[in-house]
């Protein structure tokens, strides 16, 4: 996701950068750029336009004109107001209320709902040691309580028995009853979908709230569904009234617009990103991390949390000290490209490097693959330990020897060493910038 928002964002960023000083006029048309590429990327209009306005009134004010760095300046701007768009960080899940705690899902069939039921039950049996309880009210669709059901086994999360011919009320009641009665800590109910919003769905899902007083009622949204997801959010968020948005698929190639759009249509924060279509493919929202990643900045607290999961915690511990401290070096990019394969594939990982996107794009243009890491590895493999540690001492004769040692050529070996330093040196900036919290969240 983002993929063309952060490329068009970086080019308008890169002109912005290399000027001294900002007219108002240089700013106006930067703005009318960063416009055209919000709309491109799906957000919906009205938040595009508040957007903008609020950017144009601190970009054209004294603070960029006097500032050192005009065009950091109008970046961090940016960058503060897509968090402030995004909604700043929230409880993931609010297990407040006395138990047993409803979680009311709702949204359209084919949004993920179901599975996003099964996903957020385990992870909360799973982190927060609760008992949780799932039913299934989709009576509409014949397989969808069955379908509950599996995923229950799956995640060895408990479902309430099927009674074939209930009505979804009778089953919320039930269901709050066994809850009640068995002990459980979190209930979580499924509701039915339908293809589009329809009155008899937002009646049945009403009477369902009101009898189960939910403290979370989640709304499930496509993320590919681009502006249908806002205007989705928008009817459950007047009729039913939310507390939360999952947002699936952000897996996939959305053009982000639904998540930038979302918070500010109904006013309640994206909780939880669904990232695939296995039962632990869901993670927080944080948007902090997202705008940094939108406007190209890498997102290293992602990266690390990923490959803490991953590879063992010593080891990304030890890489996130270094990333902050500057020190990356030769060996450690070596480690990095063997767990690439790892950590599920090449792309998702390079998005959240710091000043890897461009890398990326140069690399996907080079056509470059799995076989290209083997060529880097044995690169790196065939200097000494002296030169991984500083590459600057590599002359133009080891750089012989080096591409002769691994197999490859001259130009392979300067590609690679000019691959690590751009990495450097954009961990150079955001370390920098994180230690002087010129960024919220230490972004840069
Ligand atoms: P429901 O009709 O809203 O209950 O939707 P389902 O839970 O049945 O999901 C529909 C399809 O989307 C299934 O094939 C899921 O595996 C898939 N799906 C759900 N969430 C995600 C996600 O975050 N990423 C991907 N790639 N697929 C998802």
């Amino acid at each position: 996701m983002f993929e063309s928002l952060t490329t068009r964002l970086g080019s308008v960023f890169d002109r912005l950068k290399r000027r001294g000083a900002l007219s108002e006029s240089d700013v106006g048309e930067a703005l009318r750029e960063i416009r055209v590429a919000l709309l491109e990327a799906d957000v919906a209009l009205p938040v595009v336009r508040d957007f903008i306005e609020k950017v144009r009134e601190k970009a054209v004010g004294q603070e960029v004109v006097r500032s050192v760095t005009p065009g950091q300046m109008v970046v961090k701007i940016v960058h503060d107001h897509l968090v402030e768009m995004l909604g700043t960080a929230s409880v993931e899940i609010n297990l407040e209320a006395a138990a047993p705690v409803v979680v009311l899902m709702v949204g359209l069939q084919g949004s993920g709902k179901t599975t996003t039921t099964g996903k957020i039950a385990l992870r909360l049996k799973t982190r927060e040691r609760k008992r949780v309880l799932m039913a299934s009210l989709d009576v509409a669709r014949p397989a969808a309580q069955r379908q509950l059901a599996v995923l229950g086994e799956q995640a060895s999360v408990p479902t309430l028995p099927i009674v074939t011919g209930e009505p979804p009320l009778a089953i919320a009641r039930r269901a709050l009853q066994t809850a009640r009665l068995e002990g459980y800590d979190v209930l979580m109910l499924d509701t039915a979908g339908r293809l589009h919003i329809d009155q008899a769905l937002m009646a049945e899902v009403a009477a369902v709230r009101d009898a189960t007083k939910p403290t979370e009622t989640l709304l499930v949204v496509d993320a590919m569904t681009g502006q249908d997801a806002v205007n989705v959010g928008k009817s459950f968020a007047e009729q039913i009234g939310i507390t939360g948005i999952v947002l699936t698929r952000v897996d996939g190639d959305a053009r982000g617009g639904a998540a930038l759009s979302m918070r500010a249509v109904t006013g309640q924060p994206i909780k939880l990103i669904g990232t695939g279509e296995k039962l632990d493919a869901i993670e927080p929202f944080h948007p902090e991390r997202i705008a940094g990643r939108i406007l190209g900045m890498g997102d290293v607290v992602s990266l690390v949390e990923r490959a803490t999961e991953t590879i063992e915690k010593d080891e990304a511990e030890r890489l996130a000290a270094k990333v902050q401290k500057g020190e990356f070096d030769l060996d450690d990019l070596l480690s990095q490209l063997r767990q690439l394969k790892k950590m599920g594939g090449m792309s998702g990982l390079m998005g959240l490097l710091p000043g890897v996107g461009k890398i990326k794009k140069q690399m996907a243009e080079a056509n470059i693959d799995e076989s290209a890491l083997k060529k880097q590895e044995a690169i790196i493999l065939s200097m000494t330990r002296g030169e991984r540690k500083k590459p600057e001492v590599i002359k133009a004769s080891r750089k012989q020897r080096i591409a002769s040692g691994s197999g490859c050529s001259v130009q392979d070996v300067n590609r690679l060493l000019k691959q690590y330093d751009q990495m450097r040196t954009m961990m150079k900036q955001v370390s920098k910038l994180g230690a002087k919290g010129m960024m919220r969240g230490g972004m840069p």
